[in-house]
């Protein structure tokens, strides 16, 4: 999934549920963290947490697009576009959206890295690299080794 099929599928989901053409841009924006999209109120673009994409798949792009396009139509029409806004629960009910940008993701599924204590065997997930020269087992002191690409 690039960018071009990103912005597709997005056309297609706006006639398909909002029957309106989706006439700016939408793309990935691999710094978003917290948040499966966004909606930009300056250029009226979407962005879509590519991660969303690879932890949860296509059906998560479906609704992150449907929710931030109710953003878009309520912004662009000068109604009430923010969550809390009685426009917004309506249309976002409407059309089978999240009221929430989010899912957040758990810490599990938001690591990148595992390791893995060599004496003892913890595991310990984290979101960043580590260097294992210096961060050592929390547990009994043992040198950690990297076995992110082996636990997949
Ligand atoms: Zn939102
Ligand atoms: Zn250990």
């Amino acid at each position: 999934m690039n960018n071009n099929a990103l912005q597709a599928l997005t056309e297609r989901i706006a006639l398909e549920y909002f029957q309106r053409p989706f006439q700016h841009r939408a793309y990935f924006n691999s710094r978003l963290r917290t948040t499966g999209g966004r909606y930009l109120l300056g250029s009226h673009d979407i962005e879509v947490n590519p991660k969303q994409y690879v932890a949860f798949g296509e059906a998560a792009l479906v609704d992150i697009i449907k929710h931030e396009l109710c953003h878009y139509y309520l912004h662009l029409d000068g109604k009430g576009y923010q969550h809390r806004d009685k426009d917004f629960k309506c249309l976002s009910q409407q059309v089978g959206a999240p009221r929430f940008c989010t899912p957040i993701q758990s810490y599990e599924s938001r690591a990148n890295y595992v390791y893995q204590c060599q004496s003892c065997h913890a595991r310990y997930m984290r979101i960043r690299k580590v260097n294992t020269l210096r961060m050592r087992c929390g547990k009994c002191g043992g040198k950690l080794v990297d076995i992110t690409n082996k636990d997949k």
